[in-house]
C-alpha cells in the first residue's frame, strides 16, 4: 500500500508541475493583478511598459502585508528593480532558489538575504507601493532568474 501512495505521489508531481504556495498574508489564492489602466497598465507577464514589457507576474498584496516562502527556499541575494531614486520605498526584494525554480520577489522588505525559509514563513513584508505608485493594486511581482514566463507556476 505504502509503495501506491508513493508511486501516485510522484505521478501527480509529474503532471501537475510545481505550483506557488500563498505568497501573501491577504491573497490565499495567489490572485493575479488584472489592469489598472493608465499609467501602470497590467499585471500579466509581457504586458507593456512603455518601450520595454513586464519580465515578471504581478500578485495582489497590501501594503504592509506578510510575504510568505512559496516552497522551501533558499535566499540567494538581496535584489531590486530599480535604479530610479525617486522609487527607493519600494526598491528591495530578494533572490532565492525552490522546487528547482530560481526566482526573484521583489516589492518587498525581507526578513533576511541569506539562508532557509520553510514553505508558509515569512520571507518578508510588502513595502508602500501607494507611496510611489498612487492607486495602483498593490502586490508581489515575481520575475524568474532566466525571465522565462512564471505563469505557468500559478
Ligand atoms: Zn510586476
Amino acid at each position: 500500500m505504502k509503495q501506491v501512495v508513493v508511486f501516485l505521489a510522484v505521478l501527480c508531481c509529474v503532471c501537475e508541475g510545481v505550483r506557488f504556495g500563498q505568497l501573501c498574508a491577504g491573497n490565499p489564492g495567489n490572485t493575479k493583478r488584472g489592469s489598472d489602466g493608465p499609467p501602470y497598465g497590467s499585471g500579466h507577464y509581457g504586458a507593456s511598459r512603455g518601450s520595454g514589457t513586464h519580465r515578471g507576474l504581478d500578485i495582489k498584496c497590501t501594503d504592509g502585508q506578510t510575504v510568505y516562502a512559496p516552497f522551501d527556499v533558499t535566499i540567494e541575494r538581496r535584489s531590486v528593480p530599480y535604479t530610479d531614486p525617486a522609487k527607493a520605498a519600494i526598491n528591495n526584494g530578494i533572490q532565492m532558489r525552490g522546487e528547482n525554480l530560481c526566482f526573484k520577489l521583489f516589492y518587498i522588505q525581507p526578513v533576511k538575504t541569506s539562508g532557509s525559509v520553510r514553505k508558509g514563513q515569512k520571507l518578508g513584508t510588502l513595502l508602500p507601493m501607494q507611496r510611489v505608485y498612487p492607486g495602483i493594486t498593490s502586490h508581489v511581482h515575481v520575475q524568474m532568474c532566466d525571465s522565462s514566463d512564471p505563469t505557468r507556476y500559478f
